[in-house]
């Protein structure tokens, strides 16, 4: 599995070259187009921006290539959930989401699921299986769960909850498909946030969702034409971008996550210390079968808010700012968008900066809160 996606990273940047005529551009061109030239049989052609865009289809391409499925793109990570919901739920159909899981799919489905006719049950990612699956049209998991970073079994919960005629559904964002492959591990959809990893570059929104089931891309597909849910030319051809160099950041960010995690736990002044790759992590057995990484997010206690404030702002190499996966380090403290997080507790998302001088950064900052 590791050697096929890296043979996949490989290929991903030469993709393009099978369709280039002597003398095309070797880096993709933007297409910002309304219309087409489309005179008379209108079948077999782009016809419209809301429906074709040769721009969202490469970077669909490299997406596609990456999770070995086909992947429809969105807007906004958000966007390419609601998408799943909206094309494949009907009313009195139940759902099961993670409690501890991104916080907006939760508040999306109290509020436009429900009052359609649907149940939405929760439970926490830790516990994901205890009750069973039956009578739950969607299951739908994230792992490791953000911000809390527990771990389900992408494959036990597939096998169960497919027996049991639901859909699963994993939200991949925190792993990217260099890090997890939940398509492999018996999901039926992957759905992500492009606006972390994979663009990187914290400079546009965007979300996939990719299904070896024909019937889910079709059903996608038909709703983003209808629902107008579209990605912009402009912001696929920055994602399309940010994919080219995936691969290497990624790497970057995992191993010095791996680092300064480890470094991390041997500190006596934090309260805890929560990264699958460290051996105490509940789920760390779980996590070295399932992951080929253990990610770039880690979750640390500090004793109070103030002194996780204190940290963030006394770092010269952490962005205060919400989200993750860019190039550069960022933190946050997540009890203050009302998570279920002690106060003290940081999200700290390892970016792509040199580790020895990011961890004297970090560790002068600890150092520092007093
Ligand atoms: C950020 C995020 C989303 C939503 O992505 P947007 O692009 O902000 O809509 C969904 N799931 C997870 C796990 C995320 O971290």
């Amino acid at each position: 599995m590791t050697d096929s996606i890296s043979s996949r990273a490989a290929s991903l940047p030469h993709l393009r070259r099978a369709e280039l005529a002597k003398g095309d551009p070797v880096p993709l061109p933007l297409t910002m187009a309304a219309i087409y030239n489309l005179p008379g049989d209108p079948k077999g052609f782009a016809q419209y921006g809301r429906f074709d865009n040769p721009t969202w289809h490469a970077v669909e391409a490299l997406l596609g290539h990456l999770e070995d499925a086909p992947c429809v793109a969105f807007p906004s990570g958000m966007a390419a959930i609601s998408a799943v919901f909206m094309a494949l739920l009907k009313t009195g159909d139940r759902i099961l989401l993670p409690s501890d899981g991104y916080y907006t799919t939760r508040v999306f489905s109290e509020r436009f699921l429900k009052p359609l006719g649907m149940e939405v049950d929760m439970r926490p990612t830790r516990s994901f299986s205890d009750g069973g699956f039956a009578g739950y049209r969607i299951v739908f998991v994230e792992t490791p769960s953000n911000p809390g970073l527990d771990i389900c079994d992408i494959a036990g919960i597939s096998a169960a909850a497919k027996a049991a005629g639901a859909i699963v559904v994993v939200d991949n964002t925190t792993m990217t498909p260099l890090g997890q492959r939940p398509l492999d591990l018996g999901a039926d959809i992957v759905v992500a946030a492009d606006t972390k990893a994979p663009n990187g570059h914290s400079d546009t929104l965007f979300g996939h969702a990719a299904s070896r089931d024909p019937a889910v891309v079709a059903a996608l597909l038909e709703w983003r034409k209808l629902s107008g849910a579209i990605p912009g030319p402009f912001e696929a051809w920055l994602v399309h971008r940010g994919l080219e160099t995936l691969d290497v950041r990624f790497d970057r960010m995992c191993s010095s996550a791996e680092t300064i995690a480890h470094r991390l736990a041997a500190r006596k002044d934090l309260v805890s210390v929560v990264f699958p790759g460290l051996e105490d992590h509940p789920s760390h057995n779980l996590a070295r079968r399932q992951m080929l990484r253990f990610g770039f997010l880690i979750g640390l206690t500090l004793p109070s808010e103030g002194a996780a404030e204190r940290f963030i702002d006394g770092c010269a190499l952490l962005q205060p700012a919400t989200s993750f996966g860019g190039v550069h380090s960022s933190a946050e403290r997540r009890a203050r968008w009302g998570d279920a997080v002690a106060p003290g507790f940081v999200r700290l998302s390892v970016g792509c900066e040199p580790v020895e001088e990011l961890w004297r950064a970090i560790d002068g900052a600890l150092n520092g809160v007093g």
